[in-house]
């Protein structure tokens, strides 16, 4: 491998190639329009186009693309060659600046959710200077928003920007107030990356994974997670050879991949980046995802990035650790030393918890989905129920100004590590908690409900918009006090907001029974599954929220709805469907195969006078399995019926979760039961141990 930081970002048109590529008066327009978010003229384009053409022609490339987001949750791409006809028959390479600027995909077969007809499919793409542009293959990627022709956002990625800019404006005022003026004030984010890697082989082996990228089959096996020895454990060779090259992948296009390891499931992995942006986070994240999976078929495995691959052992999901911070490089959420006086701090701290309980709806639904639903609740991750987690000292500092008592710092307990060359380490005062949906973590709020494979924009732009509408609101507030009250103003606004709030502030343990309970008591929200959450999405408040801010039009929210209750239709249809053809095509003609095997065995036998006990015992379980099996089918398909013709997608949404998923649930414990007790060389498919425990 070359050196790291020789590597690291050569196939980027970063600032450090556009300062060597580009002349210096355009160099200058472009990191304004960066810094800013100016438009960029045609001129300067033009040359940042032809600089970056050659750029990556020079690395291989022979086609370029606006690299997109739409609503279907991955990344979109249409490579055009660089070619342009020249004389005598021969080319050139081409790109312009408009051509960098602008795309023009045909927007008709991407989802809208009604917000445009087919006949009106025109939308286009435009360039997000700020994400800087990449070589993969023979493609140059430049990451773009997808917008329709009527303004109307049709991605991920526009309502991100847009949050970015309302938080951003808020936290300005914010700051305003306490005498400061930096140019900016961004998000930043770095998300922890959940997922499993099993041999190439065997996934092609079982259609479910195939077809649905989870096993919709599959009995326990008799090894789990139990043991506890996959975390942290020893990387099977084959992995680890995988984590090198994705490393190396990912440096390669900027990525900072910092941390791998085993995750508690067997066959389970994370990787981690270091912090950034949270637009850039997003796109990297996203890349990271096809990256994986790329390197991952090279090595002859697969990876997946499903919530819940496997039944019995924990699911994959995705660590949003959030701040906020100033282009000055302050981190907003960072108490400082002397915790009591840093008001600043609380006013931040308090915006955000104000913000999380207020708007628990949209955080539970950002996270909501078919895949997520199986991990959510399920003592593995958070459950539905959104509650912050802010450690004791936090908490004992809020608690003691809403009672209107004196706060003396605390400090940290000194750990004994018992061994003298270990230094000593102080007590992290924010400790962990690892059950809870939203947890402070020393400077920045972890948001653990994510699932492995989602586009992290989602929550972010909730969790933007929501702080960024309580800093509005503090603004109003505090803009109109005098100077010299602003101290006294601004505490008794953190008490009397934390007093409203800090029903939502639990730091036990979210995986209990009495959580449940008490949250009830509380009145937070408990939206079990993805359509009573998605039902949320557009209530009165939440439309004027995205109004104000202008991240969302109310058509825009209702539209993203609709997307994504009719995915989830789709999704759960697909998977129902996938489990009546296996269960129809091989497990039951397998079964058969087995019970006639045990038959014609008990009448050989019995001519010999043989006992034949045992081959009764299980012929009579198979052949009640095999009934049982079949009805459930039966009743599957007549569900799944029902559902299509459930009127609106909320509706079919619910029809869905309530009777499609259950009975899936209930035809699955039939055919596990057949799996424990056929044959191996009879089963249709490899197993959980051949999957989850295989040898590397
Ligand atoms: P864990 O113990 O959950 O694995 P880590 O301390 O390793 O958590 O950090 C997880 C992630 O948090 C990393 O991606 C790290 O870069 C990110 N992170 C650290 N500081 C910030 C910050 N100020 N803003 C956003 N993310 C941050
Ligand atoms: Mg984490």
């Amino acid at each position: 491998m070359a050196k790291v930081p020789e590597l690291f970002g050569s196939m980027v048109f970063n600032e450090q190639v556009m300062r060597e590529r580009l002349p210096k008066d355009i160099y200058k327009a472009l990191h304004s329009t960066m810094s800013t978010g100016k438009p960029i003229s045609s001129d300067v384009a033009d040359v940042v186009a032809n600089a970056m053409k050659d750029w990556a022609i020079e690395k291989g490339a022979t086609h370029y693309t606006h690299w997109f987001q739409p609503m279907t949750g991955i990344t979109a791409e249409k490579h055009d060659g660089f070619i342009q006809p020249a004389e005598g028959g021969t080319v050139i390479m081409n790109f312009s600046g408009k051509q960098l600027i602008k795309g023009e995909p045909d927007a008709s077969s991407f989802p809208s959710g009604g917000l445009r007809s087919t006949f009106e499919a025109r939308g286009y793409t435009a360039w997000d200077p700020t994400s800087y542009a990449f070589v993969r293959g023979t493609v140059l990627y430049i990451p773009t928003a997808f917008i329709a022709y009527s303004g109307q956002v049709l991605d991920k990625k526009t309502p991100l920007l847009r949050s970015m800019d309302a938080l951003n404006k808020a936290a300005l005022r914010m700051l305003k107030l306490f005498g400061k003026t930096p140019d900016r004030v961004v998000a930043s984010v770095g998300a922890e990356q959940e997922y499993f890697l099993i041999p190439l082989e065997l996934y092609s082996k079982r259609p479910d994974l195939i077809i649905t990228g989870r096993t919709l089959f599959g009995a326990k096996p008799p090894k789990g997670q139990e043991l506890e020895d996959h975390y942290f454990g020893n990387i099977k060779g084959k992995v680890l050879e995988f984590m090198e090259d994705l490393d190396e992948e990912l440096w390669k296009l900027g990525i900072y991949a910092k941390t791998r390891h085993n995750e508690v499931a067997p066959a389970q992995h994370e990787f981690a980046p270091i912090f950034s942006t949270v637009n850039i986070a997003t796109d990297h994240n996203q890349l990271a995802m096809a990256v994986m999976r790329k390197v991952a078929y090279e090595h002859g495995m697969v990876c997946l990035l499903h919530e819940k691959p496997f039944a019995g052992v924990n699911g994959s999901g995705k660590h949003n650790n959030w701040s906020i911070s100033t282009s000055d490089g302050e981190n907003l959420l960072e108490p400082g030393k002397d915790l009591k006086n840093n008001l600043q701090f609380m006013i931040f701290l308090t915006a955000v918890i104000e913000a999380v309980d207020k708007h628990q709806d949209l955080l539970r639904l950002s996270v909501a989905s078919a895949g997520n639903d199986h991990r959510l609740g399920g003592n593995e991750a958070p459950p539905a129920i959104i509650s912050m987690f802010l450690g004791d000292e936090i908490t004992d500092l809020l608690e003691t100004i809403s009672s209107g008592k004196e706060y003396s710092n605390r400090t940290g307990n000194k750990l004994s590590t018992g061994v003298e060359s270990v230094p000593v380490i102080y007590e992290d005062t924010t400790d962990r908690n690892r059950t809870s949906p939203v947890a402070f973590t020393g400077n920045k709020f972890e948001f653990r409900s994510l699932g492995s494979s989602f586009n992290i924009a989602c929550t972010n732009i909730m969790i933007n918009a929501a702080v960024a509408d309580t800093l509005n609101s503090f603004a109003d507030v505090l803009e109109k006090v005098n100077k010299k009250d602003f101290h006294k103003a601004a505490m008794e606004l953190i008490k009397a907001e934390y007093i409203a709030h800090k029903r939502i502030v639990f730091n036990g343990d979210n995986y209990t029974e009495e959580w449940q309970k008490e949250s009830a008591r509380r009145g937070l929200l408990n939206l079990g599954g993805t359509p009573q959450s998605l039902a949320y999405y557009d209530t009165q408040e939440n439309i004027e929220m995205f109004k104000r801010l202008k991240i969302y039009t109310a058509e825009e929210v209702r539209a993203r709805k609709e997307i994504l209750l009719e995915n989830y239709c789709k999704v759960i249809n697909i998977e129902a469907l996938t489990m009546c053809d296996i269960t129809i095509k091989s497990i039951l003609p397998a079964a058969t195969k087995f019970s006639t095997a045990l038959a014609d065995n008990i009448a050989k036998l019995s001519a010999f006078g043989a006992d034949t006990m045992a081959q009764h015992s299980i012929v009579k379980q198979v052949a009640s399995l095999i009934n049982d099996a079949y009805k459930t089918e039966q009743d599957l398909e007549a569900a799944v019926a029902h559902a299509k013709e459930g009127g609106d997608h909320q509706t079919a949404a619910n029809l869905y979760c309530d009777n499609v998923v259950t009975t899936m649930q209930k035809l699955r414990t039939y055919c596990d039961a057949l799996e424990k007790i056929m044959p191996k060389d009879l089963w249709p498919f490899p197993t959980y141990t051949d999957l989850l425990l295989y040898v590397g």
